[in-house]
Formats: C-alpha cells, structure tokens, sequence
C-alpha cells in the first residue's frame, strides 16, 4: 500500500485525538490507523462523524 501524502494528509508528528498515539500520518485529528479502524467497523457512526469533519475542514467549496 502507497500512502500519498496530499492536502488533507499532513506529515507531522501529532497525537491523535482518538487514540493519543503520536502518528506522522492523521486526518483532522485521527491517525491512519484510526481512520482504517472507523471505516472497517460494524457501526459506521463514528466513521460518518469523521467524514463530516473532514467536509467542514477541507470541502469549502
Ligand atoms: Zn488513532
């Protein structure tokens, strides 16, 4: 797996809000690790409450 690091992916050491772990690579506060986390599980809240808030930081358009 390639990861690309783009606009909504910043490569810089930073906790993440939902597992504290420090990670290179987080968006909007959740950790790569995190993110495949939410989006494989059952209950697909959370994973939906990250996506709104990767619409309110990146999708003003
Ligand atoms: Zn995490």
């Amino acid at each position: 797996m390639t990861v690309a690091v783009e606009d909504t992916v910043m490569a810089e050491p930073r906790p993440c809000t939902r597992c504290s772990r420090v990670s290179l690579l987080w968006v909007v506060g959740r950790c790569a690790d995190c993110v495949a986390e939410m989006g494989l599980q059952d209950d697909r809240a959370e994973y939906e409450a990250w996506k709104a808030d990767v619409q309110a930081e990146y999708g003003r358009k």
